[in-house]
């Protein structure tokens, strides 16, 4: 009654002294997909199209809009069009794309409440271009939100028993590895043909 409801708060808790930015939003969405298991749900289809743009450069994005322009419309959180799609000078990511849009309050959908909020927090996320940061531990596949882009583990725990692992083990997340390098190294092509086009070293 009266009381004002936040849709998206700000991407970092400046209080919190050793918050990295995007990581409210990112644990936001990691719990949800965590205890999700319904491949159906808006926010668990939005992070796996987003891992399989990210993780295995499949282009997806015509999907990705559609969702968005469907669950921003559905719940109406905002005004379409937000999806905004990010050539090689935009963004060091290949097939990138960001979200422009004016977050509101919406419809007050039952029992859909932690779902909205998980989605808004992953379209903050995309925002900034960091939705393919939640992604699934490379030894454990449990749900986490990497601190770089980098990032293939959930702990540190975790790491440590993929170095100690057996090398049949190792071959199985060899494959793993190998595609996330390609996404790295696509990534570095395009940094440096940005910036050679701009008249850089
Ligand atoms: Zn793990």
């Amino acid at each position: 009654m009266g009381k004002k409801r936040k849709i998206a708060g700000p991407l970092r808790a400046s209080k919190r002294k050793y918050e990295y930015f995007g990581k409210i939003h990112g644990d936001t969405v990691v719990q949800y997909v965590q205890k999700c298991a319904d491949t159906d749900d808006p926010v668990v289809r939005l992070v796996e199209l987003e891992r399989r743009r990210s993780f295995h450069l499949e282009d997806t994005r015509a999907e990705i809009e559609k969702l968005i322009h469907d669950k921003v419309r559905d719940w109406d959180i905002g005004d379409y069009p937000g999806y905004v799609p990010l050539g090689p000078y935009e963004s060091a990511m290949p097939l990138s794309w960001t979200v422009k849009w004016e977050p509101r309050v919406g419809n007050v959908v039952p029992g859909l409440g932690e779902t909205i909020r998980a989605f808004v927090a992953a379209l903050r996320l995309a925002e900034h271009q960091l939705l393919h940061r939640v992604r699934s531990c490379a030894v454990c596949q449990r749900w986490f939100f990497g601190i770089k882009d980098s990032a293939l583990f959930c702990s540190t725990a975790c790491r440590d028993k993929y170095k100690s692992s057996t090398p049949e083990r190792r071959a199985a997340k060899a494959k793993y590895m190998r595609e996330h390098r390609a996404t790295l190294k696509h990534r570095a092509a395009m940094k440096k043909l940005r910036q050679s086009k701009r008249g850089g070293k």
